[in-house]
């Protein structure tokens, strides 16, 4: 009996080794597919006056640097994306946090969860300031006394949407989204992207802008530091210029980091990338992704 207790032992040991082995090498085989997106990289050109990097030097991120830094990642209890709407939405505007929830499932390969709405009217006076024309809300106070108190147990990550304009300190004029990494909240505002009152045509501009700028405050909260690799959507941005400059899609130093951190099935998010955006029919994407999905095709048949 002892014997039979022995080999069925050694078999299921030689079992896990197997399942184990075969886990690393998908893994280790699909980051060597993701680096050869790097043919895709296209360069950041020269640091243009008024650009984020003439005034924020940065070292960048190595896709090593990433390994070896204390990321944050999900885990099987706390592995959904949160979604909290802040403000007095129209229908169109609300479209925008639905489709940017949509996006932001498909490009982080994990579940979003819109949550019910809060009315812009619980910001207090003293986290309220007049810029000209119209009103802001500090951004800290949104993330700090909003969402912090107010987060799901199964939140891997929050983020607030708002149509609000935003400030992050009484010194900055406005900000797109600002990110707590450490709390792991966010908050990414499309008032500035708005340049007429939107309906069901006019959208897809904001819808553009606004799930760039969620992209990368999510990803900011997934450890990810700016990029300075390629063209990304991780670059650093100093205003509505130099973010328009930048894609949608991460670069391919910056894929393989969301990758090795949230593991999703990358032919899956290409197909899912691809379909988003021939709705959208933001045409430089398709073809960024169409290039992709010949890349992991041919890599498959070697
Ligand atoms: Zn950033
Ligand atoms: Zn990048």
């Amino acid at each position: 009996m002892k014997k039979l207790n022995c080999i069925l032992f050694f078999f299921f040991a030689l079992l896990l080794i197997s399942c184990n082995e075969n886990v690393v090498s998908k893994k280790d085989d699909d980051i060597a597919k993701l680096s050869l997106l790097s043919t895709l990289n296209t360069d950041m050109g020269k640091i243009r006056p008024g650009d984020w990097l003439e005034s924020h030097p940065e070292k960048g991120q190595s896709f090593e640097d990433y390994q070896k830094t204390k990321i944050i990642r999900p885990t099987p209890e706390k592995n959904k994306i949160y979604i909290q709407p802040i403000g007095n939405f129209s229908a169109a505007e609300y479209k925008i946090v639905e489709l940017t929830s949509a996006y932001l499932q498909d490009f982080f390969g994990l579940k979003t969860v819109i949550m019910k709405g809060i009315h812009d009217s619980v910001v207090p006076a003293q986290s309220r300031r007049y810029d000209s024309s119209h009103e802001q809300l500090h951004a800290a106070y949104l993330l700090d006394s909003i969402l912090y108190k107010n987060i799901a147990p199964d939140a891997t990550v929050t983020i607030a949407l708002t149509n609000c304009d935003i400030y992050p300190q009484e010194s900055w004029n406005y900000v797109f989204g600002l990110a707590y990494p450490s709390k792991r909240i966010s908050v990414s505002s499309m008032f500035r992207y708005i340049d007429e009152p939107l309906d069901s045509i006019n959208y897809s501009p904001c819808l553009d802008k606004m799930i760039k700028t969620t992209a990368h405050e999510v990803a900011h909260m997934f450890s990810l530091k700016h990029c300075i690799h390629a063209n990304c959507v991780m670059n650093g941005s100093n205003g509505l210029h130099e973010s328009l400059r930048r894609p949608n899609h991460v670069c391919s130093e910056c894929t393989k980091k969301l990758y090795w951190n949230l593991d999703f099935n990358i032919e899956e998010r290409n197909q899912k990338m691809l379909d988003f955006f021939m709705t959208q029919k933001n045409n430089d994407e398709v073809k960024y992704y169409k290039k992709e999905k010949e890349i992991f095709l041919s890599a498959t048949q070697q």
